[in-house]
């Protein structure tokens, strides 16, 4: 039995059945469940159906996580929550195999990077997050004769939307901290790959206490929990678009929600930069994860003195990229997550080539019979790209790097600050006083000097500015991003209280 049967016939009790919602500790299918099916971007295969939640399911999730909450949780003390959450990320250790083979399957990325990356991440996230829980202590505030407790309380249910890519990550950004802080919480994964994230809900209940983390799956079950009443806290990751809607459903409730949103970023090649880290940047910053990244370098913007050289060097880079099969361990670049954003991704190209763009270099797509209907974009360099064009305007979220080239440096920092979005920057020069300089005039969250390093994330601040949301995840002050303060007033014995109304002279 290979891996991924192995994970699936645990989530659903049989290798055939549906993969339900997960609810109070177990998966439940209703009887004439509405699903839908989960393809394999490879090859285009059924490889799950899955039980898309209607808001009766959503409904019993919420409540569920309320119980929990209220019975359980709420009531641990911060060590206590801190043995789980150790607990969890062992849990997740134990099935770090079949957890990157699944996550591979469903989104099409190398299984190697899910493995090394994501997975890897998904559990230090949760030790990370352990360690912190004792931090959260309240504070006493002296103020003469009145002394202010403050207390940190959790919000209690909380709703966590997650996007199609980096499952596992975005799973851990939000519930690690989540739990830490005392919430229990519902997982909502996206739609085109929703599997690791029910399977994990899955092993993470076989530590955690019943009902403390849920998950329902499918598109309309979004809507439903960011409009759900008894939903306290809301942390999206998503498009910008689908941020707003979800704002709109907060605000009608006065719901706290924290935005991760699209981004459309720049890289900056400065004319005195190293080629190599230069390329190197541009390679990892636009092609890691098959260019579905909010962080992707998508606008790479190049010193005209140094053009020439970069592009004929980023060029070959681009070439030698190996698309395949996400579980050939020799494959650098999946397929797109399904066919709707290869079409997506596609149309981008064409409108590109259609506004003057020229395709300077792409790499191969597989010729395997196997993998003939797979969702394949093939790695592309675009030059003569300018910034008023629709493919260095909006998000692309596929492996289409854009190249442009500037004369001064003011210049290219308008340009980089010229979209609706801000989520990430990066500078390539050997200066590193220029570049400070240089990063406290871009518009964006995070801003990369010479490196382009997601891989070592966890315990930064991560997350945008503009139209890339708001909200820092992944760093030691998230956790107060999960607690509301509460102030308590006592006499602290020490001056007088004084009355009201004051006496009269
Ligand atoms: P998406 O916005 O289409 O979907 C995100 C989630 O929202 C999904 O679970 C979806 O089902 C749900 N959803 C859809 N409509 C909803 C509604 N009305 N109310 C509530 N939830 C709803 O995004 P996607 O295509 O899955 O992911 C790609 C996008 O996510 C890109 O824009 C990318 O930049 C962004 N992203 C941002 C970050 C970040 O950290 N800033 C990280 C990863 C992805």
């Amino acid at each position: 039995m290979s891996i991924f049967a192995e994970a699936k016939s645990s989530a659903t009790g049989g290798e055939t059945a549906v993969w339900g919602a997960f609810i109070d500790g177990r998966f439940v299918v209703p009887p004439r469940a509405k699903t839908f099916e989960v393809r394999e971007p490879a090859t285009d295969e059924v490889i799950a159906s899955v039980v898309e939640a209607d808001d009766d399911l959503v409904e019993q999730a919420v409540a569920s996580a309320r119980r929990a909450y209220e019975d359980v949780w709420r009531h641990l003390s911060p060590r206590e929550r801190t043995g789980y959450l150790r607990a969890v990320a062992d849990a997740i250790r134990d099935h770090a195999d079949e957890l990157s083979e699944l996550e591979s399957r469903e989104v099409g990325k190398p299984r190697r990077d899910a493995l090394r990356f994501d997975i890897s991440f998904c559990s230090s996230g949760f030790d990370y997050f352990a360690g912190l829980t004792e931090t959260l202590h309240g504070e006493l505030l002296d103020q003469g004769p009145i002394e202010t407790r403050v207390l940190y309380e959790p919000y209690g249910v909380v709703a966590a939307i997650l996007p199609f890519n980096w499952p596992p990550i975005h799973f851990t950004k939000k519930l690690a901290p989540l739990l830490a802080a005392g919430n229990t919480g519902v997982v909502k994964p996206g739609e085109q790959a929703p599997l690791t994230v029910l399977r994990l809900t899955e092993i993470v209940n076989q530590v955690l206490p019943e009902g403390v983390v849920n998950a329902v799956a499918g598109r309309p079950a979004g809507a439903a929990l960011a409009g759900h009443p008894t939903v306290e806290r809301i942390t999206f990751t998503g498009a910008t678009a689908t941020g707003r809607a979800v704002l709109k459903s907060a605000a009608e409730n006065v719901t706290y929600a924290t935005m991760e949103l699209g981004g459309k970023n720049a890289l900056i090649v400065l004319d005195d930069a190293d080629m190599d880290v230069a390329v190197a940047v541009a390679t990892e910053g636009m092609f890691y994860n098959q260019g579905e990244a909010c962080t992707s370098t998508a606008r790479i913007l190049v010193h005209r003195s140094r053009a020439d050289e970069f592009v004929e060097r980023f060029s070959d880079a681009t070439r030698s990229l190996k698309v395949g099969d996400g579980l050939d361990p020799e494959t650098d670049i999946g397929p797109m997550v399904d066919r709707t954003q290869q079409e997506k991704v596609l149309a981008h190209l064409q409108s590109a080539l259609d506004e003057g763009a020229t395709v300077q270099a792409q790499g191969a797509i597989p010729t395997d019979s196997r993998l003939a209907k797979g969702y394949w974009v093939a790695p592309t360099l675009l030059t003569g790209v300018t910034p008023e064009m629709r493919v260095a305007r909006e998000e692309i979220f596929g492996p289409i790097a854009c190249v442009m080239t500037y004369d001064d440096i003011d210049t290219a920092i308008d340009i980089a600050n010229s979209t609706p979005y801000g989520l990430t920057a990066a500078l390539i020069t050997p200066d590193h006083f220029k570049a400070a300089q240089l990063a406290g005039r871009l518009d964006a969250g995070m801003i990369f000097v010479n490196n382009y390093m997601r891989r070592a994330f966890l315990g930064s601040p991560f997350g945008g500015i503009k139209g890339s949301g708001f909200g820092r995840e992944n760093w030691a002050e998230t956790l107060k991003e999960f607690v509301r303060a509460k102030t308590v007033r006592f006499p602290s014995g020490r001056g007088e209280i004084p009355g009201w109304p004051p006496p009269k002279d």
